[in-house]
């Protein structure tokens, strides 16, 4: 396994990575992104075993609904390239196990794949969203042909591919870019069916970042965010050679799509799992900003945290029941359920705005204006502020002001911005998982229900 400091050296390795307009030449003293190297480096410290065979905590495969559960904790506090590299594996196997008729060579190179990455413990991230061009057409139709990545040229060894992946969430922090197709694919669409891992320092590959990390010269501020953030990566690939060892489905239209569907599920697992805790968070956050405020007893404060409380119970119920309720497969691999998983995530997302809306409705005005920290340490300014923020004995101006620091990182400034359109978008958008829970309901069992209801049987369905 490897330290944080083998880590932080494993990232000098010539990648080509910028942001705002300039090369970074050394990412983990980077003023911005030096922090997320720092948390990731400390990740990797916390897991760190001296055996020689040992595997990273975050990179075994669970083999019961106990083992998924407990990862999801452990996930949560090992951060968000801990959890695309679970991810990337556990869809490498789910799909493997889908792959058994394509091409058997597919499933050794993942095999091996899995085995490399779990040996020399590297971090792996997930380009699936292509630059898509216009999106009422498909690949082979679109203006430019590089809309979707596809292989452009080939030889005994391997494939070059061009295009670009958006939106990559911890690219430039990791070692490998699995890159699979968005989507199904056509018959004639064979160039663009192609699933491989790309080092994020091969020739040809150029990320380039955006982030929500807060621009501020006090990280106190922004207790939620100021030192945990992670940046998104465009992703291009101008031509870049991928080695056979390396393909896992090349030109067979029929598997395009069992990538991405394996993802999704795992993809939205984590999603779901992630909103399960916010849930909690903004419901505290809620409760302890009406008790500082005196109103913790008045009725519309106490209905509206109740409807908070709902929502993040019924977000917890079905994580709980996409786990219990998680099915084996090949090697004893286990997959939560796509139904609950699915409907829990699409919940989450779809109603994360009125958990929001109320907390913004009981909190008040200082979740935008509250001082700053280094306003309070000011000995003009402070004593004042603490006066004027201090709502009662036993209220401390302080306390307040860090709550309303707290509900601003979290939800009204750039982190929150970020996350109100990523629980909207990651893990595929919500018609996504919208037509995932319907394909997965038992609609049959629904209408036999709906007949007995009536009084009728499927005899009498004209
Ligand atoms: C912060 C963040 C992190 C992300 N991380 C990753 C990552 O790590 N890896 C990765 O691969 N992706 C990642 N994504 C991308 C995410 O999966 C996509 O944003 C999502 O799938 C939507 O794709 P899009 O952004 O291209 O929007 P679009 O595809 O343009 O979708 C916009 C809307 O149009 C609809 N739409 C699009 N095409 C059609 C059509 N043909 N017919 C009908 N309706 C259509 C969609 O349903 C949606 O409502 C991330 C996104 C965000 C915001």
């Amino acid at each position: 396994m490897m330290t944080g400091d083998q880590y932080r050296d494993s990232l000098q390795d010539g990648r080509a990575i910028y942001f705002e307009g300039k090369r970074i030449d050394d990412l983990p003293s980077h003023p911005i992104f030096g922090v997320c190297v720092d948390n990731v480096a400390a990740g990797y410290d916390r897991m760190y075993s001296p055996e020689p065979d040992a595997i990273s905590p975050i990179m075994g495969v669970p083999k019961s609904a106990e083992e998924l559960r407990s990862r999801i904790p452990l996930l949560h506090e090992a951060g968000m390239l801990a959890h695309v590299t679970y991810t990337s594996i556990m869809t490498l196997i789910t799909a493997a196990g889908r792959l058994a008729d394509a091409n058997p060579d597919y499933i050794i190179r993942i095999g091996d794949f899995v085995d490399d990455m779990q040996k020399r413990d590297l971090r792996i991230t997930q380009c699936i969203t292509d630059a898509k061009g216009d999106r009422s057409r498909p690949p082979k139709l679109q203006d430019d042909p590089d809309a979707y990545v596809r292989v452009v040229d080939r030889s005994a060894d391997g494939v070059v591919i061009r295009g670009a992946k958006l939106h990559i969430t911890a690219a430039i922090l990791g070692h490998e870019l699995l890159t699979i197709p968005t989507k199904a694919m056509k018959a004639d669409e064979q160039m663009y069916s192609i699933g491989c891992s790309v080092p994020v320092n091969a020739e040809g590959v150029k990320i380039v970042n955006t982030s929500y990390a807060p621009r501020h010269h006090d990280p106190r501020d922004f207790p939620v965010s100021g030192t945990s953030h992670v940046p998104e990566g465009f992703v291009i690939f101008d031509d870049v050679f991928v080695p056979n060892e390396r393909i896992f489905l090349d030109g067979e239209t029929t598997y395009a799509a069992v990538f991405a569907h394996s993802l999704g599920l795992w993809e939205r697992l984590g999603g779901l799992s992630g909103m399960a805790d916010e849930a909690d968070v903004m419901v505290g956050l809620a409760q302890l900003i009406a008790e500082a405020n005196g109103l913790a007893g008045v009725s519309h404060i106490k209905e509206k945290i109740s409807e908070m409380i709902i929502h993040a119970a019924l977000i917890r119920a079905s994580l709980e029941a996409a786990v219990s309720n998680c099915q084996s497969g090949p090697e004893g691999a286990v997959f939560p359920d796509e139904l609950y998983t699915n409907a829990g995530k699409y919940h989450g997302a779809a109603n994360y705005n009125s958990m929001v809306r109320h907390l913004h409705d009981i909190a008040g005005g200082s979740v935008l204006t509250a001082p700053a920290i280094s306003d309070l340490e000011n000995s003009e300014t402070g004593p004042l502020i603490r006066k004027y923020m201090a709502t009662m004995d036993g209220v401390d101006g302080e306390y307040r002001t860090r709550l309303f620091h707290a509900i601003r990182d979290l939800t009204a400034d750039a982190y929150g911005g970020w996350k109100a359109v990523t629980n909207i978008q990651a893990g595929g958008g919500l018609f996504a998982q919208r037509i995932v829970t319907r394909r997965h309901y038992d609609m049959d069992n629904a209408k036999r229900k709906a007949l007995a209801s009536a009084g009728l049987s499927e005899d009498d369905v004209h």
